[in-house]
């Protein structure tokens, strides 16, 4: 298959990338406007693939897009591009609606166009997979409670609001112009080359410098935590083998309260890198507790049931292990953490083009 991927440069999309060339025959073409959030030194290592080409374009950019398509002729779609982080967009939702609304809808219209020249055989067979998070279910106050395909929208935030309006568009595009489309809500990912503004990252590049380790509230949160590359492989499961106009919930059966996971992370500090910044005896001495995130979800969690019996896809870490995973790897790469947070990955790219 030819995949276009939206927002490849971004955590998830990268993972799904490096997957798809190093286990897959997949050709992919990446279309990503690198926002602060793009990296393309998280594709380093399948960049010099010919199986892999990359596009720096807005989804908004309908003209652009359009060019691609005709270009690339894919035979799928898989959407991640998004402003994805929560607390930024309670600082600025402009950006989020900008994207995850506007952009999905021009992407959407892009694709509808292309979709409908294309010969009856490919038409019935092409996918435009809408990648989302079980964010937009709001959050749960049952300790059983799971999220199901069926549970009611309601989200907190304007990410979630932003996400929530785009899974609405998709849905749509289906049901009035017949685009074959297919929507998965995965819980909050972890792993390599994950931006260090989020929750695990945060933590681990924090507590190496010594600095404190700020949790929301009291940290009882609940949060379903998903390894990265689990995520990209249910991804491909969805875009190739899952039913048009299925919606799949994702998840790693790993509820985690945020405190905890903090608590893990310097456990695994202690194991993985025992000598510590100065002044400091133990690395959970440095968790502060800071003011909560206005409308913060109290618990998510998700019934991937679904994506289990019809697909036979499972996760395949445990968050034990692939919270060591993540630390390990974070430890073997801090230059390209320094680098994320120096901004001079930003500053390469540009001279690349
Ligand atoms: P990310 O912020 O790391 O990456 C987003 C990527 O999209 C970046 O490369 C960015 O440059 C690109 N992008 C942003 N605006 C764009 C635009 N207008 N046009 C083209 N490209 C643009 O996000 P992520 O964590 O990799 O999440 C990917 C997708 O998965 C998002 O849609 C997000 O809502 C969803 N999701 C994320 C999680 C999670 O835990 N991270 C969980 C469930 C679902």
């Amino acid at each position: 298959m030819r995949i276009l991927i939206t927002g490849g440069a971004g955590f998830i999309g990268s993972a799904l990338i490096r997957h798809l060339i190093r286990h897959t025959e997949h050709e992919v073409l990446n279309l990503d406007k690198l926002t602060y959030a793009g990296n393309l030194e998280s594709l380093a290592e399948v960049a010099n693939s010919p199986r892999y080409r990359f596009v720096r374009a807005d989804i908004a950019d309908s003209a652009l897009v359009t060019q691609t398509l005709a270009e690339f002729q894919p035979d799928a779609i898989m959407h991640l591009a998004a402003e994805s982080h929560v607390d930024r967009s309670i600082d600025g939702p402009a950006a989020f609606i900008q994207t995850n609304i506007v952009g999905t809808y021009a992407l959407l219209e892009s694709t509808r166009a292309y979709w409908q020249q294309l010969d009856t055989e490919r038409k019935a067979t092409f996918r435009f997979h809408h990648i989302s998070t079980d964010e937009v279910y709001g959050d749960l106050h049952g300790v059983d409670d799971l999220f199901t395909e069926t549970t009611p929208y309601a989200p907190s935030s304007p990410y979630s609001a932003s996400k929530a309006a785009s899974d609405h568009l998709v849905r749509a595009w289906q049901r009035t112009y017949g685009l074959p489309v297919l929507i998965t809500n995965c819980s909050n990912n972890y792993g390599p080359y994950h931006f260090p503004e989020k929750l695990i990252p945060l933590m681990i590049l924090s507590a190496l410098a010594g600095k404190p380790l700020p949790v929301y509230g009291n940290g009882q949160q609940v949060r379903d935590w998903l390894y990265v590359e689990d995520h990209a492989r249910a991804l491909l499961k969805v875009v190739c083998e899952g039913e048009v106009g299925e919606t799949y919930n994702i998840g790693g059966h790993n509820e985690q309260k945020n405190l905890n996971v903090v608590r893990a992370i310097c456990a695994l500090l202690e194991e993985l890198a025992p000598h510590k910044p100065s002044g400091v005896a133990r690395y959970e001495d440095l968790i502060t507790y800071v003011q909560d995130r206005p409308g913060h979800d109290l618990r998510y969690a998700i019934d991937a049931g679904k994506i289990e019996r019809e697909l036979g896809w499972v996760p395949q870490e445990t968050f034990e292990s692939g919270l060591r995973k993540t630390v390990q790897w974070y430890l073997d790469n801090l230059d390209w953490c320094r680098r994320v947070q120096d901004g001079s990955y930003q500053g390469e790219r540009l001279g690349a083009l």
